[in-house]
């Protein structure tokens, strides 16, 4: 499929026009980034790993009437998504206190909390995405009224139970995740529809057992074995064979061998 020109380039996705109006390609890269840009590197493989797993997740959800941005994949790499005005929000669910929750207020790591808790971050780069009260979300009109704030707090806490059942059916507990939505016109209608991915670049995922990380901590925390961990995720949720091992999966472009030297 033909890609039209580049919309906008992420620290982990690349955004490309798509072949008909309304439509965008998504494309995910290695590139890992942390705390706001200050830690960077490339995970060969993890692009491919995060498309199959978020493509999943995405068409489950959408299996549950939840409306996403989701059209199809279309390669390895990439998909064909609905073009949507990203609301400016980034909306973090959480079922037990880890990461910034825990530094901002001193609540013990691993706290389990009474309820599922959602967070606002105003997406900005240069400001380091605050936290926001829901207040500021409308007085900022990033969201429009209460109807549509309350619309999307419960497609969260919907999207929460149902990733909860999912991975628990597979030993890995939710600990939290982000989540971002998009707005289009539908039929003269906006609708709000669930964008961006959902893989362990953006959820906390702790094995059942073990509580073994398998998400984007491992490279935040330097703990090694970033795409073995992915691997697990993609393996446990039946995206990926369960033989299925690095050594085997070619992810990367192929590389050129020197033939004079051999
Ligand atoms: N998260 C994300 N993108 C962000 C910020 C957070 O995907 O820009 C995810 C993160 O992976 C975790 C959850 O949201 O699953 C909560 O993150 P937290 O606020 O604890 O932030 P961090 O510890 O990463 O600063």
């Amino acid at each position: 499929m033909n890609k039209g020109k580049k919309l906008y380039e992420g620290k982990a996705k690349i955004i490309y026009e798509g072949p008909e109006k309304g439509t965008a390609i998504q494309h995910f890269k290695d590139e890992a980034t942390a705390f706001n840009n200050q830690k960077k590197s490339t995970v060969e493989g993890k692009g491919v790993l995060n498309n199959r797993i978020s493509e999943h997740i995405l068409n489950n959800l959408n299996q549950i009437g939840i409306q996403t941005h989701l059209i199809k994949r279309l390669n390895m790499r990439e998909q064909l998504v609905s073009l949507v005005e990203i609301i400016p929000v980034e909306f973090i669910v959480r079922n037990i206190a880890t990461g910034s929750l825990t530094k901002r207020l001193g609540i013990p790591d691993g706290t389990i909390l009474s309820k599922p808790l959602i967070e606002y971050s105003y997406k900005n780069d240069e400001l380091g995405d605050p936290l926001v009260a829901k207040e500021h979300l409308i007085e900022f009109k990033w969201i429009k009224n209460d109807i549509e704030l309350n619309f999307i707090n419960n497609l969260c806490l919907r999207i929460n139970d149902f990733m909860q059942g999912m991975f628990r059916g597979v030993g890995i507990k939710l600990v939290d995740f982000k989540l971002e939505f998009g707005k289009k016109n539908i039929g003269g209608k906006d609708t709000i529809l669930l964008a961006d991915e959902i893989s362990p670049d953006t959820c906390r995922l702790w094995d059942v057992s073990s509580e073994k990380k398998l998400d984007k901590d491992r490279f935040r925390k330097d703990l090694g074995n970033i795409i073995q961990a992915y691997q697990e995720v993609a393996r446990r949720l039946g995206i990926i064979h369960e033989e299925a091992n690095i050594s085997e999966v070619k992810f990367g472009k192929p590389k050129a061998v020197n033939i004079k030297n051999k």
